[in-house]
């Protein structure tokens, strides 16, 4: 399959929450290599699945410090605030301040069922929070606080 069309602000899938994955399977593998394809190509750090239209509990990014896949991730810890800025591959053209935890920690598995825990900080813990927002259907720009 490779590339997947992104879905965009307007589809009401957007706004829905996206299920845990329980089948570890051939299907799961394709998706993740799907949305790691479509990411890179789109030039973004992250990708939940709901923006290439399924809802499933799996996200894909890359902060520049090399390539995540998150199956079923959940923050267990976060600390500290930060205020940045922010877009989203679905919302094109718009960026906002949010306010978000400096630090996170997320557990999560990956497309083998694996747990891993990922420690964040600065773009990649608002990445970590941006995607998994995504997975219960909340967008970037409910939680702009300013737009300077
Ligand atoms: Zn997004």
């Amino acid at each position: 399959m490779g590339y997947r069309e992104i879905v965009k602000v307007g589809d009401p899938v957007l706004k829905k929450t996206s299920r845990k994955v329980e089948k570890f399977d051939e299907k799961l593998a394709r998706l993740i290599d799907d949305m790691k394809e479509t990411m890179y190509k789109a030039e973004g750090v992250g990708l939940a699945a709901v923006q290439v239209g399924v809802l499933r509990r799996v996200v894909v990014l890359d902060c520049g410090d090399g390539f995540k896949e998150l199956v079923n991730p959940v923050i267990i810890e976060e600390d500290g605030v930060q205020e940045e800025q922010e877009g989203c591959l679905s919302v094109p053209g718009e960026y906002g301040i949010t306010r978000r935890p400096a630090t996170v920690k997320v557990q999560a598995q990956d497309r083998n069922g694996k747990w891993h825990v990922y420690k964040g900080a600065g773009l990649l813990a608002r990445c970590f929070c941006h995607e998994i927002d995504h997975l219960d259907g909340i967008l970037f720009t409910q939680k702009v606080i300013r737009k300077d």
